[in-house]
């Protein structure tokens, strides 16, 4: 499969890893939106928030528990910081392997662009 972020799990294509386990992966945004900038995705290849099965309750509960964790070790869990999931091209998704964003260490605007 050509997908760019399965690439980098798998270590064909170089990518900063944050972190790893079983089920996700973490490394840091190639073009960075701001000074914490981390992708979370899962290691299964799914292409949309709208792919999502019931049985991947569990999984998308599981990187939102690693966004914590990051969003700590980072130092920006108490500034602040901001999660987001980009579905389908009005959105601006570019990559279609799902992705949360982490973005942290600068003041967030509202609305986001
Ligand atoms: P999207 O726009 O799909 O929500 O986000 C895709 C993100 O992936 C963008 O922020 C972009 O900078 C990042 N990205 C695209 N290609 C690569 C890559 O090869 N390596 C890394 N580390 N990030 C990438
Ligand atoms: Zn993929």
């Amino acid at each position: 499969m050509d997908c760019i972020f399965c690439k980098i799990i798998s270590g064909e294509k170089k990518g900063r890893k944050i972190y790893e386990d079983e089920l996700v992966y973490a490394f840091e945004d190639i073009n960075p939106q701001a000074p914490v900038h981390i992708l979370l995705v899962p290691k299964k290849h799914i292409p949309t928030l709208l792919d999502l099965k019931e049985k991947d309750k569990e999984l998308m509960g599981h990187l939102y528990m690693i966004a914590n964790r990051l969003a700590k070790e980072r130092g920006v869990a108490d500034r602040g910081f901001r999660t987001l999931i980009n579905c389908n091209p009005e959105s601006g998704q570019t990559v279609y392997h799902i992705h949360l964003h982490l973005l942290g260490g600068r003041m967030m605007h509202w609305p986001p662009g």
